[in-house]
């Protein structure tokens, strides 16, 4: 059954994104920094040439400033995913902007980082206010349209057909930071990568297009 807190935003057009343009699509990455996994995963992307927007972990990111440095050298947007990874909605309002204003304050502290102006809640949880309050803060919601349950134990080779089968304009993919990570999903970035050249698609850094798909809606 979808929670509640997922279907009142989705019914709303243009409350939140979803998608990006025609004959593109965006790569995000949630959960990071982390040092088990974002060294590899940052590897991986610069051999195949691909530019991700990585929503972060505010609590993470004060963990591990040089891992955050090296994800904005490497051309990578950087988002907030909140300052702890527990769910935001129907929480306090104090606890939402908090977890919001830390985890910009996280990623910009040492100057070595400007946060892209964009807000994925931890598990997708957003409720009307949350929303409310990150657009306050001029952070654009965003989610996506498909992902692989890559946070569940599944094989390269189940990642892939389910990337495969996936695969869609406009599409917006979330994938995870996590340990292992730069091993099982290889495939799918190689996928990823040889679809956008083939098709002649662009690889999108969120949260531009989609605010720009929003003035148009
Ligand atoms: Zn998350």
């Amino acid at each position: 059954m979808i929670p509640l807190s997922q279907w009142i935003p989705r019914a709303i057009p243009g409350w939140q994104s979803r998608t990006t343009e025609d004959g593109s699509i965006a790569v995000t990455f949630d959960d990071g920094p982390n040092p088990d996994s974002t060294p590899e995963l940052l590897q991986l992307l610069s051999e195949l040439d691909l530019k991700c927007t990585m929503f972060l972990v505010g609590e993470a990111c004060e963990r591990n400033q040089e891992l955050l440095s090296k994800i904005v050298s490497a051309g990578h947007a950087v988002a907030n995913h909140g300052y702890v990874h527990r769910r935001h909605a129907f929480q306090s309002k104090e606890f939402v902007t908090e977890s919001l204003m830390r985890t910009r304050a996280a990623i910009e502290s040492r100057g070595c980082a400007t946060m892209a102006p964009a807000f994925r809640p931890p598990y997708g949880s957003l409720d009307w206010r949350t929303g409310r309050l990150a657009r306050r803060m001029g952070l654009s919601p965003v989610l996506w349209s498909a992902h692989l349950s890559d946070w569940r134990m599944r094989t390269a080779g189940d990642l892939l057909r389910v990337a495969q089968n996936n695969f869609h304009d406009r599409m917006i993919l979330l994938l995870h930071d996590k340990p292992g990570c730069a091993v099982t999903l290889r495939p799918v970035l190689e996928h990823i990568r040889s679809e956008i050249t083939r098709r002649n698609w662009r690889l999108l850094l969120l949260p531009e297009e989609s605010s720009k798909r929003r003035e148009v809606a």
